[in-house]
This record gives structure tokens, sequence and C-alpha cells, in this order.
């Protein structure tokens, strides 16, 4: 738990975009290239961000470390694992986050504005 050591380091508690999630999520800036950011994103088990939409752009989703979701809206949640990618297309309404059981980290590689939407609320998110 606490001796959790993602890949890239664990950052620092995520309170810029803390109104944008359900539980506490760490942020730890990697890397930027004129319009491409690069950072890796750590939940705590339970922690998962709002509903959101990336426009003008894209999310690429490189998991490290831990256990989580991904769920694009129509679709059935996607459990993820260290080693899994997830590519996500402008537009795309979705929602990640960690598990219940397990802390869980991605490395976020990102381009455009996000939109954030609703929660995920308990009801959803106990379904897992
Ligand atoms: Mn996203």
């Amino acid at each position: 738990m606490t001796n959790y050591q993602p890949l890239f380091g664990r950052g620092a508690l995520n309170v810029e975009y803390a109104q944008y999630f359900t539980g506490d999520s760490y942020l730890q800036f990697l890397a930027s290239q004129e319009a491409v950011s690069v950072n890796s994103v750590t939940f705590k088990p339970k922690a998962r961000n709002d509903w959101h939409i990336h426009h003008d752009g894209f999310q690429i989703l490189l998991v490290t470390d831990g256990e989580g979701w991904y769920q694009a809206e129509g679709h059935l949640p996607q459990k993820l694992k260290k080693g899994d990618v997830v590519s996500i297309d402008a537009g795309i309404k979705h929602w990640h986050g960690a598990t219940k059981d397990s802390w869980f980290t991605h490395v976020a590689i990102g381009k455009g504005t996000t939109v954030w939407l609703e929660s995920v609320n308990d009801e959803l998110y106990n379904q897992l």
C-alpha cells in the first residue's frame, strides 16, 4: 500500500484536478513536446476520474502498475493491468480509474482539451 512505487514515481497529490475525480489521485509530470503532454497518474484503490471527453486530439494510456478500469460509454468496462494500452479517440466519452482493491497507475499521453462531465457514481462503480 504505502510502499506502492509506480515505475515513474507517484508524484504529488493531484489537487489541481481533484474536482474531477472521486477519491485521491497523484500526478507526476514526465514530459511535453509541442502540444503533447505525458504524465503518470496514480489512483488510490476506488479512485477514478469523472466521465470526460478529449477534444481536438487524443489520449493514450500505458498501464505501468496495479489494476484498474477503462470504460467508454456504451461499452463494457475493461479491466486493465500492467502492460495494457488504451488508445482513446477524440470525442469518446469515457472514464478510467483504480479497482476497489488495488492502486493503479497509467502514463497518459495526451493532446487537446478535456471536457469533464458527471462523476462515475457508486452504483455503477460498485457493480464492477
Ligand atoms: Mn481520459
